[in-house]
Parts: C-alpha cells; sequence; structure tokens
C-alpha cells in the first residue's frame, strides 16, 4: 500500500536528513518506542519510574530552584522512593517560570540548550529551554504516536495549523517551505480560516489528494460543515487527525462523515510535543509514558478517580537543560475508566482532554456550569456558525453568536430559554450578534471563556499556550 516515493523516503532520504545532516537519534528513539509500546504496562511504568528517578537527581544537583525545593522539605535527590514521596514536591505553574526561568535552568547545561516559546493564550507568552536530546524523543514520540493513524513521513499530508505569527524572518519562511516540500505537506492557516479560504483550501485538497489531514479540531469541524454544503470531496484520505484541543463526539462524526475516514485525536503542547494519542481502537489517548509522567489531579491534589475530570500535571523525564517536573499545563483531562486498551500496547490511557477551550462558567449561587454545554446545545442550530461564551461577571455572561442563513426566531428562543434553565433567574445574558470571533493567539478557538477573578475561579488553572 505504501508508495514508492514513500519508501525511497523511509529508507533513503529520511535517515539521510535526519542522521547524516541533523545527526539526531530520532530514528534510533522511534525504534526503541516502537518496542516499548508492547511491553507489559508493569513494565512500562518502571522504565518511567527510573527515568523519573535520574531526573530528579540531576535536578536536584543542577537546577538552582529545585535544589532549594528539596532543600527546604528536607529531601535529597534520591529520597523520592514511591508517587507520594512524588506528591512531595510542589506544582510548578507558568507563572513559577516566568518569575524564575534563570532558576531554572541546570548549571551543567548552560549554553546547550536551545529556547522556545509558548503563544501564552490568556496571558504574557512563556519561554522556556530544551536539549536536542529532549527535542529527539519529542519529535519520536510525536511519530510514533501520528503512526498510529497510519500517518509517516513521506505521505502526502494537508496541515490546517496555526503559521508562525508575526513576520518571520525570510530565510525562516523558506526554510520551513523546503522542508515541507521534502516532506510532501502542504500547509493552510488555520488563524485565517474564513469561507474563501476555505473554498481556495477545497479546492487545492481536491487537487492534491492528501493521504493524510492534520488539524486543529475547531477548523476542522467548521471546514467539514463548509464542505457538506459546498463540496464535493474528489479524495479520500486514510486518516484525519485532529490536534491542539479536545474533539466532541458530534464534532468527530461529522468529520468522519465528510471525508469518509477515521478520526485519530491526539493531545500536545510547545512544552512537550505530543503528549497523548489514539489508536484504531479509540479506547482513549494512549500516554507518551516513555518521555513524560503525567498526573490528572483534583484541585487538593489528589488523584482524580476514573472518570473524574482532573488538573493535566506534566514531568518532562529527558529536558534537562530546564527540567519540567510537575508542570500545570492548564488543561484538563478525564482520567481512565478502561484499565486498558484492546489493541495490547501497555501505554497508559486518559479517557478524554477537556483542554483549556472550555472554561467552566460560575453562577452566583455556586452553581458550576461544565463548558460542555453549550457546544451540546448549540449543535442544534443549524443557523449558528459559530459561537462563544464570555464571562467577565459572576452574575453576567456575554453569548456572541456568528449567525448564517436560516436564522428562525422560534429556534432562538428555545436556546435563550434552554440556556435560562441552567444559569438561573438572576444571571444576566446578554445576545450579541458579531460577524466574527477571533482565535487566540496561538490559533486555538476557545468556546467558553472565564474572566472571572481567580478568587471566583474553580479551579484556576494557569494560562494556556
Ligand atoms: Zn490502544
Amino acid at each position: 500500500m505504501t508508495s514508492m516515493y514513500t519508501q525511497i523516503f523511509q529508507k533513503i532520504l529520511l535517515p539521510f536528513h535526519e542522521k547524516v545532516i541533523k545527526r539526531r537519534n530520532i530514528l534510533d528513539y522511534r525504534e526503541f518506542l516502537e518496542e516499548s509500546q508492547w511491553w507489559s504496562k508493569e513494565k512500562l511504568l518502571d522504565y518511567q519510574w527510573k527515568e523519573l528517578e535520574k531526573l530528579l537527581k540531576h535536578a536536584c544537583q543542577e537546577v538552582p530552584h529545585w535544589t532549594q525545593i528539596f532543600k527546604s522539605r528536607g529531601l535529597t535527590g534520591t529520597d523520592i522512593k514511591s508517587y507520594s514521596d512524588f506528591q512531595k514536591l510542589p506544582i510548578t505553574t507558568k507563572d513559577d517560570i516566568r518569575a524564575n526561568k534563570n532558576q531554572m535552568a541546570a548549571k551543567n547545561y548552560i549554553g546547550k540548550t536551545w529556547t522556545k516559546a509558548t503563544g501564552g493564550s490568556t496571558g504574557t507568552p512563556l519561554q522556556f529551554d530544551y536539549t536536542s536530546d529532549s527535542y529527539d524523543w519529542r519529535v519520536a514520540i510525536s511519530k510514533r504516536g501520528y503512526g498510529w493513524a497510519g500517518c509517516e513521513d513521506g505521505m502526502k499530508q494537508a496541515m490546517i495549523w496555526g503559521v508562525d505569527i508575526g513576520n518571520p524572518p525570510a530565510f525562516k519562511k523558506i526554510k520551513s517551505a523546503l522542508h515541507r516540500r521534502v516532506l510532501n505537506i502542504r500547509l493552510f492557516n488555520s488563524f485565517k480560516f474564513d469561507e474563501t479560504q476555505m473554498r481556495k483550501c477545497l479546492a487545492e485538497l481536491n487537487r492534491f489528494k492528501p493521504e493524510i489531514i492534520i488539524g486543529y479540531t475547531n477548523p476542522l469541524y467548521n471546514f467539514a460543515r463548509f464542505v457538506q454544503d459546498n463540496g464535493p470531496v474528489k479524495f479520500r484520505p486514510q486518516a484525519i487527525i485532529s490536534a491542539a484541543e479536545g474533539i466532541h463526539d458530534f464534532q468527530r462524526k461529522k468529520i468522519q462523515e465528510i471525508f469518509q475516514c477515521d478520526v485519530f485525536n491526539t493531545y500536545g503542547s510547545r512544552e512537550f510535543m505530543l503528549i497523548a494519542a489514539e489508536c484504531k481502537d479509540h479506547k482513549g489517548l494512549h500516554l507518551s509514558v516513555e518521555n513524560l509522567f503525567v498526573e490528572i489531579i483534583r484541585d487538593d491534589g489528589s488523584p482524580a478517580k476514573p472518570g473524574e475530570m482532573g488538573n493535566i500535571i506534566i514531568t518532562d523525564l529527558h529536558n534537562y537543560g530546564m527540567p519540567f517536573i510537575r508542570y500545570q499545563i492548564g488543561d484538563m483531562a478525564v482520567a481512565p475508566r478502561e484499565p486498558e486498551c484492546s489493541c495490547g500496547r501497555g501505554l497508559p490511557l486518559v479517557e478524554s482532554i477537556v483542554g483549556r477551550s472550555l472554561d467552566i462558567i460560575r453562577t452566583s449561587e455556586g452553581k458550576a456550569i461544565p463548558g460542555e454545554f453549550f457546544p451540546h446545545l448549540m449543535k442544534e442550530f443549524r443557523w449558528v456558525k459559530q459561537f462563544q461564551i464570555v464571562q467577565d461577571k459572576i452574575d453576567a455572561v456575554q453569548v456572541k453568536i456568528v449567525k448564517t442563513d436560516g436564522f428562525k426566531d422560534v429556534e432562538f428562543n428555545f436556546m435563550k430559554a434552554e440556556i435560562k434553565k441552567i444559569t438561573g433567574d438572576k444571571m444576566a445574558v446578554d445576545y450579541i450578534f458579531v460577524d466574527d470571533i477571533p482565535l487566540t493567539k496561538t490559533g486555538k478557538f476557545r468556546v467558553t471563556v472565564s474572566n472571572l477573578e481567580i478568587k471566583d475561579k474553580f479551579p484556576s488553572p494557569s494560562g494556556r499556550g
């Protein structure tokens, strides 16, 4: 089934590109990861724990911020023997990193790291350092995860993705364009994905006939709805990979129906690249445990129970240049009810990613309205093209709606009544029809946005990159 180009690419061009030109260990790590995914869960967790112990010892010795933390708790770098020991270490927030970045760099890696930034959809951007070895791990993990959807380098891929913000230097633009040409990738900017762009995108995809489409979930969903009315689709991808945001069942169904292929959800971030991804059995997302230690915890710090939503806390096992230990990324996930996946991989699961796109809306009576409520209601109205719920005060919300043809008063009244049922009588609900709802700086779309003071907000994850 693999095309000649893909074969040549994988056997000749890619090893040359990765090893000789860039001298990376990516292929070696990928080989290891292809094997380790089939290990038993116990063996994988054992491997993960040993990597964690090494990291903590290093951080305690070489990273001033962590030396201080271990000391203040009367611990040495080798005192962490169990998960309950590990929980004695504090949660690291984005604000902690902004405030202490220099103290968080490892002394023995100064000058040997690269710097990267997250966009910061809710606050100022976050800058952090990482090592080339850590980069190799990330890329290998990402390639494996995308491989579960059947995506390999050299295949024809279309990406509906956030393109560099601002004005990147010309050499960088040319370099990225060349890189994509070699990799057989077409890129469409999801930051500007209006009808004109979607029309162009569909025409180009009909010519290019991608084997894989990778995109942010909301632009993919909007595109599927556009294609439904403006088709036809003259290609049949092998798979679609949704990324960067959680995915609702109705979104997955619509995308599958329109493009006639399976949809694989993945979860990643600028800080770590791929964190978790679905295999073809879709029992949840398999965590990248060889590279990351991922916790899902309640606000009081205890682990979330199966089926319960909690904060995602990440420790990067291989970024020795600037160790991220118990880092609160700002997204939420549901702890798995299924203990293992039917595919046979030992990699632990997370049930679903809730992401930052769904802030919780609060009422003055102390009620929490899960962000999930709104997409489930709004999908019933064909004339709602896009919407966003914004809460600035505890007793008021704004419902912004971009409407298309087919608006019906009777449906609008029904919508208002349903929302009133949930918000109660004390909440003032303003309905505003707008032409456009801007994306965040990182190209993500936020369905619900809570701008309440931290004291009114619960939970209060820090800004999301
Ligand atoms: Zn699986």
